[in-house]
């Protein structure tokens, strides 16, 4: 049954591949590095809860810190993804990055939390079809969400603290992440940052549109802690207002399961530092025109609650989907491509303010 819906599934005769659009799993990675990096196990910062080597790499000796880690949710792959591709670059070719590495030390972390990648390679291995996704996905509930989970929840966050505190504080912290649909890009800021970022928000948005790609435009209200920066914007994710949120659902049990974000790490201890958190999703779904509510986006996660997990939905009812809602994969290599963009335009948005400042 899956070998008929392997080859039927129409995303999958309509995207077209290349070797970009291979999705890495972290094991293929692991052998990538082994080969090419010898020195790599020098690297390991840790090891997750299944004794999975976690890498961090320091590049560069500049004045400015930039933290770059993927990975913390198991089912956004894409992030992993460009930054495994990042670091065989900066480590193979060091004289491209030269000028970059002499005003910036990047520590990259490229995957915080292999065993929810090995958790996700059934359908990894098959993306961008549709129904290995919506039959094989899996998502740490709150308590075991490591974005969640800092400083020291679980060994993953021991890992990753463990390395930035070795470090200087960093100025900029990229943390890419993904969303499974949505109607087009969507980017994360810290609210400390909201005004500040009002200009570039504006040559972001152009960018992206380039791209061919709409902002997705989900105004919550304020829900959770995320604060609305107007269409494609939103502020980045707080495990304190994660926790308000469920005490006021007299919620206390869930609330004690959430802890800091990376953002709040990095904040507490540098509380000017800019923090960007990326979701480009895996599928765009066609655009809503009401402001502030994704319709379209809302109405499919409703339809997708009904047979997410379901072992094996009907074809028909995928078919029907992916038709009515416009269902379409964002190929790999843009979906890397956006993600390198928006760390070089975000980047050189902070140098102006680094620049003054040191
Ligand atoms: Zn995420």
């Amino acid at each position: 049954m899956m070998q008929m819906l392997m080859t039927t599934d129409p995303i999958r005769q309509v995207a077209s591949r290349d070797d970009e659009d291979d999705m890495w799993l972290y094991s293929r990675y692991l052998e990538e590095l082994k080969h090419r990096f010898p020195e790599s196990s020098s690297h390991i910062i840790g090891y997750s809860e299944n004794g999975v080597p976690i890498f961090g790499f320091a590049f560069g000796s500049g004045p400015a810190t930039v933290s770059l880690v993927a990975g913390a949710h198991a089912d956004e792959p894409v992030g992993p993804n460009t930054l495994y591709r990042l670091i065989l670059e900066m480590h193979q070719t060091p004289d491209k990055f030269a000028s970059l590495f002499s005003r910036f030390r990047f520590l990259v972390i490229p995957h915080v939390n292999p065993d929810g990648d090995a958790a996700n390679a059934s359908w990894i291995t098959r993306w961008p079809e549709l129904t290995p996704f919506l039959t094989g996905m899996k998502r740490e509930i709150p308590g075991r969400d490591i974005e969640f989970g800092y400083p020291d929840m679980r060994p993953e966050n021991r890992a990753a603290t463990g390395f930035w505190e070795r470090e200087e504080p960093a100025d900029i912290h990229f943390n890419l992440h993904g969303m499974q649909f949505s109607e087009g890009y969507l980017l994360l800021i810290n609210d400390e940052w909201e005004e500040g970022s009002r200009g570039w928000r504006k040559q972001f948005d152009a960018a992206m549109r380039k791209e061919g790609l709409e902002p997705h435009d989900h105004d919550r209200g304020g829900e959770k802690g995320f604060n609305y920066m107007g269409p494609g914007f939103t502020s980045t994710p707080k495990g304190r207002a994660m926790k308000e949120f469920f005490l006021e659902k007299k919620d206390p049990e869930t609330a004690s399961r959430f802890h800091l974000s990376s953002m709040e790490f990095h904040l507490g201890r540098k509380p000017e530092a800019l923090c960007v958190v990326t979701e480009f999703p895996l599928f765009t779904v066609s655009s809503s025109d009401r402001i502030g509510v994704p319709e379209n986006y809302l109405e499919l996660k409703r339809e997708l609650e009904k047979i997410t997990g379901q072992k094996c939905p009907e074809e028909e009812e995928v078919n029907r989907l992916i038709s009515r809602y416009n269902i379409q994969p964002l190929p790999l290599g843009k979906a890397m491509r956006l993600q390198r963009l928006t760390i070089r335009l975000a980047m050189d948005f902070a140098d102006g303010y680094l620049g003054n400042s040191l």
